[in-house]
């Protein structure tokens, strides 16, 4: 496998704990002093972290021990996790960034969740987001920003923001987070870390709270990419409990890691590399075209001709999607009460009081998008360019094409409160967005710098061919240990 410099890969954590060589609490008390040298749970810090409760943490973390003591602890047995916090815990409250869930404990826990407490993984604590996931910064969380660790002026991107960063600080190995457009990607990218969208219908949405649901994704983070293909491993499969599950078996994702190239065909899609982008990132994008054709891999031009559509496609039906999702909140099944005139009025004050800007203006944007007269115009619009768009993909992945490698985001991260403009942050989702449209794989592999930042390049592949995706993921990442 790969990384055998740098820190050891959360499998070899594992095995350290299998084999009595390290505990479980062990490592949970050094993430622990970690997160107070960063102020990871401190709004003044990094600000990573929202819920969290270090006794809970550490029984979790004995009885892992207890158990690795007489038996098999599972794949990631001692190993610490980190969860967005849109992704329902039982002893942890779920705020989803928001005001609204404020004191809200679910009864019931999500299945990644509970994939990965199975597996022997420790939970450090629930991470900060975009409120209900809707931003590309952490910015617009009712809790405060998120900082970048490689850089605390600025954004570690969003909207897992706070999952990202615990990955990259070094809080845990592997994180989950949550992907309607790009919130897994676009923060591994800023963050320094990879980052996995994996198929939809992969990994079970129960427990996910849901922004747009044809569109929501669980994903994962890790600090390589076998941390990441592990972390993918434990928690993909049909789940009951999620009717958009898919019925599919899980490959080894790990062994994707030793997969040869040969034969394996790369597109480079020319309108993910337009005359405006930022030369540098170009050239990172070169050079790991360049990494994977020395490992075996051929590199072809292709087109996916409605990607300039992308954006306005998501955010119609993005928010439409929001509007109806969001509609429960209410004031009398979940979290806040605000009490007003009348159970209207209690509606109107625990909505407007609970919610923040930017989810308002979705909210507002998906409703009028789905308001009668509208319809047509707007959300069947653009339900038959998503077509157009996840054609686009059919065609190139049926031409012989397995993965295209394209940027993550048109630039590294940037500073806090620099993008004021809601417009301008939604366009910085061009390159991730098609792939929630299509529901294909993607993954972001941390592949250099620009100004000292870390920037990502991206990878797709055709739906449930993780497997290959992966393989050019670690072969990008070999080639970069390679150069260094
Ligand atoms: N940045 C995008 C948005 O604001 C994507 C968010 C996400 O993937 N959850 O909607």
């Amino acid at each position: 496998m790969s990384a055998d410099k740098g820190p050891p890969n959360a499998s070899a954590l594992r095995d350290r704990v299998a084999a009595g060589e390290a505990t479980a609490s062990g490592f949970l008390n050094e993430a622990f002093a970690l997160a107070d040298m960063i102020g990871a749970n401190d709004a003044d810090g990094l600000n990573i972290l929202l819920g969290h409760d270090r006794a809970w943490s550490r029984a979790q973390a004995e009885a892992v021990d207890a158990k690795a003591r007489v038996d098999d602890a599972g794949p990631l047995a001692g190993v610490p996790v980190a969860i967005k916090d849109n992704l329902v815990t039982e002893h942890l409250p779920t705020t989803c960034g928001s005001r609204i869930l404020e004191g809200y404990i679910s009864p019931f826990e999500a299945t990644a969740v509970r994939k990965l407490r199975e597996a022997g993984a420790v939970i450090v604590g629930k991470t900060n987001l975009d409120e209900f996931a809707m931003g590309s910064s952490t910015e617009h969380s009712a809790f405060g920003p998120t900082k970048n660790p490689v850089d605390p002026t600025r954004v570690p991107g969003g909207s897992s923001g706070g999952s990202a960063a615990a990955v990259a600080a070094g809080l845990c190995r592997i994180a989950l987070g949550s992907e309607t457009g790009g919130s897994v990607r676009q923060p591994a990218a800023f963050c320094g870390v990879v980052g996995i969208k994996p198929t939809y219908g992969r990994v079970s949405r129960y427990g996910l709270v849901a922004f747009a649901s044809s569109l929501d994704h669980v994903g994962v983070f890790g600090a390589t990419v076998d941390d990441a293909a592990l972390g993918l491993e434990v928690i993909a499969g049909h789940d009951p409990r999620d009717a958009t599950s898919a019925v599919q078996p899980v490959p080894s994702l790990r062994a994707a890691g030793d997969a040869p190239l040969f034969g394996v065909v790369i597109g480079r899609p020319r309108e993910y590399f337009p005359p405006n982008l930022d030369p540098r990132i170009a050239a990172a994008c070169d050079d790991a075209l360049e990494a994977l054709r020395s490992q075996g891999a051929q590199v072809r031009d292709v087109s996916l001709p409605h990607t300039d559509l992308a954006i306005p496609t998501y955010y119609v039906l993005a928010p439409a999607e929001a509007s109806s999702n969001l509609s429960r909140f209410d004031g009398v099944r979940y979290g806040a009460r605000i009490e007003g005139d009348g159970l209207r009025g209690m509606y109107e004050a625990t909505r407007s009081k609970g919610f923040g800007e930017e989810v308002t203006r979705r909210i507002l944007l998906g409703t009028y998008a789905l308001s009668a007269g509208y319809y047509d115009a707007y959300y069947r619009k653009a339900m038959q360019v998503r077509r157009l768009i996840a054609e686009d993909f059919d065609r190139v992945f049926a031409s012989g094409v397995h993965v295209l490698l394209t940027p993550t985001t048109p630039s590294p991260a940037f500073k806090i409160g620099a993008m004021s403009d809601p417009y301008e942050m939604y366009l910085s989702d061009i390159f991730t967005v098609t792939a929630n449209l299509a529901g294909i794989p993607a993954m972001s592999v941390p592949a250099g710098h620009v100004d000292g930042l870390p920037i990502g390049v991206q990878l797709l592949a055709a739906p449930f061919d993780e497997v290959r995706m992966l393989a050019a993921g670690y072969a990008v990442e070999r080639g970069r240990e390679e150069r260094a």
